[in-house]
């Protein structure tokens, strides 16, 4: 019987260890660059978003790009 109650303890905290690690974490850093809400330095961003038809907000970030990091 003692075989069988550690089994169970065993499986238990196999569980809440599972569910700790699917738990997403709050305070993760954002990886999009700060926002620059009046204008930007080299540029807006020239792509456009397939889905939603909206020009992307994001900067570029040197001198005589038309894209953004992300729509490079
Ligand atoms: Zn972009």
């Amino acid at each position: 019987m003692k075989k069988i109650k550690t089994t169970i303890t065993l499986a238990l905290l196999l569980f809440a260890a599972s569910f700790y690690s699917f738990t997403p974490l709050n305070d993760a850093p954002e990886k999009a660059p700060i926002e620059m809400p009046d204008g930007c330095h080299y540029g807006q961003c020239q792509a456009i978003a397939k889905s939603t038809g909206v020009q992307c907000k994001h900067c570029v970030s040197e001198r005589g790009d038309l894209y953004c990091w992300q729509h490079k």
